[in-house]
């Protein structure tokens, strides 16, 4: 049987690293086994739900290359969603209720205040036809709950292991709203069965929902998928990262430079036994990629990772793969092989590109020490002007030793500072060879 698997966001935000890990995984796992991989925006609600969203999402799971075989959209599903729900009505297990949310929050705090769950108390289900009609005249549609079967669900998640949730602590789920907009846990039921989803993975926040949508497709004489849940992410000390993914949108991290491979092999490694490599493919990543390495343990994020990991997949790229970024940092073509040479292992991000070229081009602040003042005017004056071939460096230092008498770190470190303003960079000799003009105090 081919694997199908889906990311369903909905498009009503921006893709965070989150959603990030959610959309790999699933597509990791059709992709290890030739599967496919389906987009399905769940847009449902036409308030919230926005073009620009959807956009956005499309654009950035094709930055990561996280291509899908096939894109649907809720929206254009409704007619699929009205023949469940009358297949539930026929089947009796669909019913109208008419509590308002003030009505409903009422009778939770009571149930709370006495110690009991804040489950649904199904009075709707007690209504009589004469009083349905009354209820509907007075406040219009109801919304349409789904009658539970009070027994244990259960099923065998991909991370969590053997779950039992007992439906008795869950209330009638809510499969329509008032003003008839089918609801997620419905759609989606319909959806994964007429996909063909094999399996669905999705953040542990689900697992009610899962509970729910098991006994939704019984009713509805369909087969359940395969489910698992992998943990939600944290930030580095353990704290809720869900006010903070507004800053840890994918977009973002795109700004900031950093690499969609390093995001990618840390998204697939990160909450497993695994450790973090540097994958060359999502290929590679797919051939190692196992639920069972994952736990339940909620997962550490500190997006700080990404950029060591982003400097080391620098490091390793040919000119010919960063050639549009050298170009745009304002490099001409024909130093920038000596500049990609002399700036790949000196670079976090390739934002980091343009700084060099000005250090380049205009010189830097120098940084001089006080007690260096003397020397470093002195080595100046030994310097010519450019342009400064492969043997500059080594002459001009040789040429100041000889002068100053100077050597080793006392010769060297000085000089570096004074050119480049920092303690550690490029080879001096490579990067002399780069310079537009004369070092100046
Ligand atoms: N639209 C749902 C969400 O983003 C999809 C959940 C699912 O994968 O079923 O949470």
């Amino acid at each position: 049987m081919t694997t199908v698997t889906r990311f369903a966001p909905s498009p009503t935000g921006y893709l965070h690293v989150g959603n990030l890990r959610t959309a790999l995984f699933n597509h990791l796992i059709a992709r290890r086994t030739g599967g496919k991989f389906i987009l399905r925006l769940d847009d449902t609600d036409p308030e919230r739900s926005k073009q620009e969203y959807a956009d956005a999402i499309r654009e950035d799971l094709e930055w990561l290359g996280l291509t899908w075989d096939q894109e649907e959209r809720q929206s254009a599903r409704l007619d699929r969603y009205e023949a469940a729900a009358q297949d539930l009505r026929d089947k009796g297990r669909f019913y109208e209720a008419f509590e308002t949310p003030t009505e409903l929050d009422l009778k939770r705090k009571k149930q709370l205040n006495m110690g009991q769950p804040p489950v649904y108390d199904r009075a709707a289900l007690k209504l009589s036809e004469t009083e349905r009609d009354a209820l509907r005249a007075e406040r219009g549609m109801g919304v349409w709950r789904f009658l539970l079967d009070q027994e244990r669900i259960e099923w065998t998640d991909g991370i969590l292991g053997d779950l039992s949730i007992d439906a008795a602590s869950l209330s009638d789920p809510v499969l329509i709203r008032q003003d008839g907009q089918f609801l997620y846990t419905l759609a989606s039921v319909v959806d994964d069965t007429d996909m063909g989803i094999t399996h669905v993975v999705r953040g542990s926040d689900h697992v009610t929902n899962t509970a729910t949508q098991i006994q939704i497709m019984a009713a509805l004489g369909f087969a359940a998928p395969n489910f698992a849940h992998h943990s939600l992410l944290t930030g580095p000390q353990g704290e809720a990262l869900s006010k903070r993914l507004g800053t840890l949108a994918l977009r973002d991290l795109r700004a900031a430079g950093v690499h969609p491979m390093a995001l990618l092999s840390l998204m697939a490694r990160l909450g497993s036994s695994q450790p973090v490599e540097i994958a060359s493919s999502l290929d590679d990543l797919a051939a190692g990629f196992d639920l069972a390495h994952f736990g339940a343990a909620p997962t550490k994020f500190d997006v700080d990772d990404l950029y060591p990991l982003t400097a080391r997949i620098l490091a390793a790229q040919d000119l010919s793969v960063v050639a549009d970024a050298v170009r745009a940092a304002g490099v001409p073509d024909d130093l920038a092989p000596l500049f990609w040479q002399v700036t790949r292992e000196n670079i976090t991000t390739l934002h980091d590109l343009a700084g060099w070229w000005q250090l380049c081009r205009d010189g830097a602040a120098p940084l001089v020490d006080a007690e260096d003042q003397a020397f470093i005017t002195e080595a100046l004056a030994l310097l010519p002007e450019p342009p400064y071939g492969p043997e500059a460096w080594s002459n001009w230092t040789n040429a100041v030793k000889e002068a100053t008498g100077r050597k080793g770190k006392s010769l060297f470190m000085p000089l570096r500072k004074a050119v480049t303003g920092r303690e550690r960079g490029p080879e001096m000799a490579d990067l002399l060879q780069l310079l537009q003009n004369k070092p100046t105090l």
